[in-house]
């Protein structure tokens, strides 16, 4: 992170966690276009609580908070939830 900008910790956490679901086996019925995976993200996104923050020491730590346990699954209970709904109502065609 060079100079000063604004970043959503918890954008660029769901971001890689919906990636990695979508790659996982067992989301194979779902799309996976950048597309449909933008629209997840953003599902997701509008569930969840932002954590924005400035320097790359406050993004480590909000990070790591981010990450325990207790959070992933919240976090994970949401991305879920937003690959399921956006699934439902795939009219996507690739
Ligand atoms: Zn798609």
């Amino acid at each position: 992170m060079t100079g000063q900008r604004l970043v959503n910790v918890m954008e660029e956490l769901v971001s890689g966690l919906v990636r990695f679901f979508l790659r996982s086996p067992e989301y194979q019925i779902f799309c996976n276009c950048n597309e449909c995976e933008m629209r997840i993200v953003a599902k997701a996104l509008n569930n969840l609580p932002p954590h924005y923050v400035v320097s790359e020491s406050e993004r480590e730590k909000v990070f790591n908070e981010l990450k325990s346990p207790k959070n992933i699954e919240i976090i994970n209970k949401e991305i879920i939830r937003a690959i399921y709904e956006a699934g439902n109502r795939r009219n996507h065609v690739v």
